[in-house]
């Protein structure tokens, strides 16, 4: 089975029923819906759909709400407005109708925040700019490229601090409609530090709502802050698409290994963003560039990659999927297993040594009977090259696991503190849905106490004799 994970984002190219069923037949395990295009009604149709595709394929994807977040955008523009290098262009405070050099921004007041000789750059840093002079209302930029710009393009300021709050007011309601709806992971875009995580996570709160939190790392404060943010979510999002335009493209790479091992170390999923396949928007065929990079991901350590428009507005989107599918696999055969870390807590340790045994004795998987998937997690940390199937009493939990590497959470079970009755419940249920013979040899991980986070105390080695014994039991 293949261990590192695929999110997809849905879109007009993907958001039929029969699309979606396909996409998961393919393997998708995420389906991202992205906040920052689409209406309430809209997202709500998606999320009916995809539980539905579920339910009828009998196989569980987890649903992660991309939200917008600050995202700093230009105002409206009537048609494409062209720009030369060495002009000038104005972006202003005030909407001025009459030039149409003055651009609008989405936040006014971010005009006091940047300084001359800061730059600015516009639509994912394809058009550079530098501020020149600067009064009350109004930046002068001189243009460092040609370019074109369009309605509502991104404005990144890489050299700038920039103090706005990361949750919006739409995001707040996009929160409260995630809330109501069957969402498992939420994805905060342009965090800055520890104290938007928490803001998010108090709003979840006042709604009643527990999702997985990803941090999308997208900007430099979120970097330098980056073991801070790891310490309050549950994932980050490596998002090339805002870190190349605030960094530069070439420094990528380098970016990209920093904030996985930092995760990897943290023990908490990452997901590689944003172009991964963009030649196959337009084609069936992906270059020799693009595979090599989603190969790189995989070898740098990330639990996930992700598409966008390849899913999004693209022609080819079950193509991509299957290139991503395939070049992982291929990756996997030689991928770096059992890694070395330094266990943070007694289920970590358990989880190391849990690892161990299944290498040296040559069992088939790993099993975790897990309340909050934390001890599927550890296992999943150490990358064993065995399966590790996730048992747990919840479903979210089950969902939430799709997004981490190896993970296959193999079914809900009934919740219960006798640890013999949860491994003839796990038997009986294999054997039942013909999914095992009894020469299967596990290493099994589980607490006295199920249901109880952070209780895993024991680790067993599950074999043909332990099957047995365990299924004479008269529950
Ligand atoms: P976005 O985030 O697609 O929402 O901008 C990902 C990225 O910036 O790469
Ligand atoms: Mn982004």
């Amino acid at each position: 089975m293949r261990k590192t994970k695929i999110v997809i984002t849905l879109g007009p190219s993907t958001s039929d029923l029969e699309m979606i069923k396909a996409l998961i037949l393919k393997g998708v395990n995420v389906i991202r819906l992205n906040f920052s295009h689409g209406c309430h009604i809209v997202h709500k149709q998606s999320i009916q759909k995809i539980r539905q595709a579920s339910k009828e394929l009998g196989k569980e994807v987890a649903i992660l709400q991309d939200i917008s977040g600050p995202k700093v955008r230009i105002g409206k523009i009537d048609g494409v407005l062209k720009l030369a290098k060495g002009e000038t262009l104005i972006l202003s405070k005030r909407k001025d109708l009459k030039n149409h050099k003055v651009l609008d921004i989405s936040y006014p007041d971010i005009i006091d925040m940047v300084n001359i000789s800061d730059e600015v750059f516009f639509a994912d840093g394809t058009i550079r700019t530098v501020v020149i002079d600067k009064d009350d209302d109004n930046l002068h930029l001189k243009l460092l490229n040609d370019g074109e710009l369009t309605s509502h393009k991104g404005v990144n300021f890489p050299k700038t601090k920039i103090s706005i709050s990361a949750i919006t007011k739409k995001d707040e309601e996009d929160l409260e409609f995630g809330s109501k709806e069957d969402i498992d992971i939420v994805a905060l875009s342009f965090v800055q530090n520890r104290q938007d995580i928490l803001k998010a996570k108090d709003i979840c709160k006042k709604y009643n709502f527990n999702p997985m939190i990803v941090s999308k790392i997208e900007t430099a404060e979120a970097i330098e802050n980056l073991d801070d943010i790891l310490e309050v979510s549950d994932g980050v999002m490596v998002a090339r698409g805002d870190l190349g335009a605030e960094f530069g493209v070439t420094k990528l790479p380098r970016i990209q290994k920093h904030i996985i091992q930092v995760a990897n170390v943290a023990n908490k999923p990452s997901i590689t963003a944003t172009q991964m396949l963009t030649s196959m928007k337009d084609n069936p065929f992906p270059t020799r560039a693009e595979v090599s990079d989603i190969a790189n991901a995989v070898y740098d350590g990330t639990d996930a990659v992700m598409l966008s428009d390849e899913t999004t507005i693209g022609k080819f989107p079950l193509q991509a999927v299957e290139v991503l599918h395939d070049t992982i696999k291929d990756v996997e055969k030689d991928y770096p297993f059992e890694k070395d870390f330094k266990p943070q807590n007694d289920s970590d340790a358990i989880a190391k040594a849990a690892v161990q045994l299944s290498s040296n004795l040559h069992k088939e998987a790993l099993v975790a009977f897990t309340s909050s998937g934390c001890s599927a997690q550890a296992l999943s940390r150490y990358r064993p090259k065995e399966n590790i199937y996730a048992i747990s009493h919840s479903l979210k939990t089950n969902r939430r696991l799709s997004l981490v590497w190896g993970i296959h959470p193999l079914f809900v079970m009934e919740e219960t503190n006798n640890p013999t009755k949860l491994l003839y419940d796990f038997v009986t249920k294999l054997l039942n849905e013909n999914r095992i013979n009894l020469n299967k040899r596990f290493v099994v991980t589980m607490g006295e106490i199920s249901g109880k986070k952070g209780a895993t105390n024991l680790i067993k080695l599950l074999d043909k004799e332990g099957m047995e014994a365990v299924l004479k039991y008269d529950f």
